[in-house]
């Protein structure tokens, strides 16, 4: 029997062989969270002109030496420039251009003396009560990026940050990665869909709905194809109706028990890989494996086990899928103020909620009375805490703890 994996080699050797998906072109308003599959360059010089950083008058600064609020300069004003508008004619000696924010700054002014240090006077001059310096007020053509410079690398997420330079370089379309496509599936003869009927020893198959959430979540596009009986035909069928998707998540019957099915019949249609345990609680039977090129999750049926084995493995294979660099849980450290068990010869993965102390600093409250089918001991959680095996941890230990979603953040 192959010895029991580690939480980390079990991920290595599931990234090892995941490579991002192809990549489409999509208008960019639409492109929010998805990965770049180039790298994007600027196209112009941004801004496009020197503009002015204020509500003003553009000048030239060697007509204000001097300048004081007991001897102002007086200059006059030969137009109005607004953003979007144009000066009419370069700007000679002892002339000044009313101006506004973002407004091109006319030809032969060279700074801009912010409206609160002036005063406008009669027969259209102003009275100007500080000097300046050249450039003073003036955003140059170009401040902020130079036409050519490489703005993103491929692999940047786009956030609404990238989108304003897509847009502000007139693009329209981008080339990303694409979403991944899962197909959801649950196996239990004992499930119901959540409007059917709950006879003695039925329950709701609540992980096919939570996988699909969780996938949702990561970016993915789920599909939930619904429930297969403890059956190897009626497992293999939903295998079938998987095939054109990019990932496959099964739950439950990936035991050895008489009723777990879901390993036979991936391995009879040919799944690569290992079915392997990972030293872990919850969620010791984890299967993973490709088939025909598509990564392939066998999830524990329990409630909890699917959720916490799914965070951990399969949702860094949805980043990957996408395009994401950055594909595994986040951690942060924080100081516990209730105690966490161990469990013997495995890592117990508890969940936790995180709340701010008055220094800023993280504090997790593991989440009491956690069981593998103990959803509602779940519930509120932030993220989850490694205690290493046989190794229980209690308040006042630091702990790194995997955030799944940090408290006003989503
Ligand atoms: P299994 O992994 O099939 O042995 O299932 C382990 C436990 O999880 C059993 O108590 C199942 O009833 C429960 N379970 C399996 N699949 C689901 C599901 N889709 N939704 C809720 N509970 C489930
Ligand atoms: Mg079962």
């Amino acid at each position: 029997m192959a010895p029991m994996r580690t939480i980390d080699e079990a991920l290595d050797r599931i990234l090892e062989g995941i490579r991002p998906l192809g990549s489409e072109r999509l208008p960019v308003q639409t492109a929010l969270g998805r990965v770049l599959a180039e790298p994007f360059h600027a196209r112009f010089d941004l801004p496009p002109c020197a503009n002015s950083a204020m509500d003003g008058y553009a000048v030239r600064a060697a007509d204000l030496a001097g300048a004081s609020e007991d001897a102002p300069v007086r200059l006059s004003v030969v137009g109005t420039v607004a953003a979007g508008a144009l000066g009419e004619r370069p700007l000679a000696e002892g002339e000044a251009y009313r101006i506004f924010t973002g407004a091109p700054v006319p030809p032969g002014a060279d700074a801009v003396v912010m409206q609160e240090r002036t005063r406008a006077g009669e027969g259209g001059t102003v009275a100007l009560f500080s000097a300046a310096a050249p450039g003073e007020n003036v955003r140059p053509r170009g401040d902020d990026v130079r036409a050519g410079t490489e703005l993103m690398a491929a692999g940047t997420v786009i956030g609404p940050a990238e989108i304003a330079a897509l847009v502000s370089h007139a693009r329209t379309q981008v080339q990303v990665h694409r979403r991944p496509r899962v197909a959801v599936f649950s196996t239990g003869d004992e499930l119901v869909p959540p409007d059917g009927e709950l006879s003695e020893g039925r329950i709701v198959d609540s992980n096919g709905y939570a996988l699909a959430a969780a996938c949702e979540a990561a970016g993915a596009e789920a599909t939930l194809l619904g429930r297969a009986k403890d059956d190897p035909e009626a497992i293999g069928a939903m295998i079938d109706a998987a095939s054109p998707f990019d990932m496959l998540v099964a739950s439950g019957g990936v035991s050895v028990g008489d009723y777990d099915h879901v390993r036979p019949v991936l391995e009879e249609k040919g799944l690569e890989g290992g079915f392997w345990k990972v030293a872990m609680k919850p969620g010791k039977p984890v299967l993973f494996g490709h088939l025909r090129g598509r990564p392939v999750f066998g999830l524990p049926g329990n409630p909890v086990s699917a959720l916490v084995t799914f965070n951990l493995f399969a949702r860094p294979v949805l980043r990957r899928l996408a395009g994401h660099e950055d594909v595994r849980p986040p951690t942060l450290r924080a100081i516990l103020d209730a105690p966490a068990p161990a469990a013997k010869g495995r890592t117990h993965v508890v969940w936790t909620r995180l709340t701010q102390g008055a220094d800023g600093g993280w504090i997790a409250t593991p989440l009491a009375r956690q069981g593998s089918h103990r959803i509602a001991a779940t519930l509120g959680a932030h993220g989850l805490i490694a205690v290493a095996p046989d190794t229980p941890m209690a308040p006042g230990d630091e702990a790194a703890v995997w955030v799944l979603a940090l408290p006003g953040a989503s």
